[in-house]
């Protein structure tokens, strides 16, 4: 990520528009939506972009791009944001797949 979006994105998770839309959605579902996926009812605290702004900065106060997240859940998925980012594309994969898979 280069240095101009590292801050761009900063800017914008303490602007008062990011502030009022985050509460706003925490009272709407204060609970976990990835727990709830896997039928746990667990409060969460972080509200999440479905698409990261690094990838869809328009949809950065869309409601629909919102979830909420607990803790764990939230850094599990930036965790696997950032792995994806770093990671070849996936035709290098698929290629490295048929590979092994051909040993
Ligand atoms: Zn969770």
């Amino acid at each position: 990520m280069s240095d101009k979006i590292r801050i761009r994105n900063h800017r914008f998770y303490s602007s008062a528009a990011w502030q009022k839309v985050r509460v706003m959605k925490l009272q709407h579902n204060p609970l976990c939506e990835e727990c709830e996926r896997q039928g746990i009812l667990n409060p969460g605290n972080e509200i999440d972009h479905i698409i990261s702004i690094t990838i869809r900065w328009d949809l950065r106060l869309s409601w629909d791009n919102l979830q909420t997240l607990c803790k764990p859940c939230h850094s599990r998925k930036t965790m696997e944001e950032n792995k994806e980012a770093m990671n070849p594309k996936p035709i290098d994969q698929m290629a490295r797949k048929l590979k092994d898979l051909l040993k």
